[in-house]
């Protein structure tokens, strides 16, 4: 089983990023393959966790 090396969630044939299978799909722009800085996924945690 593969861990996304920027955030560390498991990586399954859904969230495996179809550019580069070291990081998962919200780590890495699936449009144009550009990868998220880790201030960029924390921030998108908080968000995540801030609309719940
Ligand atoms: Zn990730």
């Amino acid at each position: 089983m593969n861990q996304c090396e920027s955030c560390g969630m498991t990586l399954d044939e859904k969230t495996t990023s179809k550019f580069d299978e070291r990081f998962c799909i919200h780590c890495q722009n699936q449009q144009s393959g550009e990868l998220a800085s880790k201030e960029q996924v924390k921030e998108g945690s908080i968000n995540a966790a801030m609309q719940v």
